[in-house]
């Protein structure tokens, strides 16, 4: 199984935004509500408990780490504080969601899309999408809304320029 790394929401930007209920770099309002469904939150990546948890909705931009020009998706994350996801698998808690994953190259191609809820099927479609040379990295979203929820890449393993070729490093990611 390949490995990968899951990158959610950066955890100083979620206290900026839960500061000012401002979103980054759009300075829209924030909305802040109880939920009403699951989402998950983009920070700890556990779903809200509806009816429970409150939320803040905001404007971000998936692609701020990649291209000059934005793409933005709405985002939700706890009203409070929560512990940034650190795993390196999806979390188990996300199966059984309707999940999109989006490989894209440089440019912001799309080189591969593949739509899953199972958490096997969603595991054996990142190892698919992120085993193309030509794949930088992955976004997931939720599939009945379009929303962005996390980026997964190879992480510590060096890009294909980096390793010196394609075979290397499609054996690093065994
Ligand atoms: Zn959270």
């Amino acid at each position: 199984m390949a490995a990968y790394r899951v990158i959610p929401l950066d955890e100083e930007l979620a206290w900026k935004v839960r500061g000012s209920l401002r979103a980054p770099d759009y300075r829209h309002p924030a909305y802040v509500d109880t939920a009403d469904s699951v989402g998950p939150c983009r920070v700890c990546l556990r779903p809200f408990r509806v009816g429970a948890d409150r939320r803040i909705l905001f404007t971000y931009d998936p692609f701020r780490r990649h291209e000059p020009f934005p793409l933005p998706s709405p985002v939700q994350i706890h009203e409070a504080g929560c512990p940034r996801y650190t795993g390196h698998r999806l979390p188990a808690e996300l199966s059984g969601l309707p999940l999109t994953f989006e490989g894209y190259g440089p440019g912001r191609e799309l080189i591969a899309e593949e739509r899953h809820a199972a958490t096997a099927e969603a595991e054996s479609a990142i190892a698919r999408i992120l085993g193309r040379p030509s794949v930088a990295y992955v976004h997931v979203r939720d599939t009945a809304t379009g929303f962005f929820i996390c980026e997964l890449d190879r992480g510590g393993v060096a890009s294909t320029t980096a390793a010196g070729g394609a075979g290397a490093t499609g054996d690093a990611l065994v």
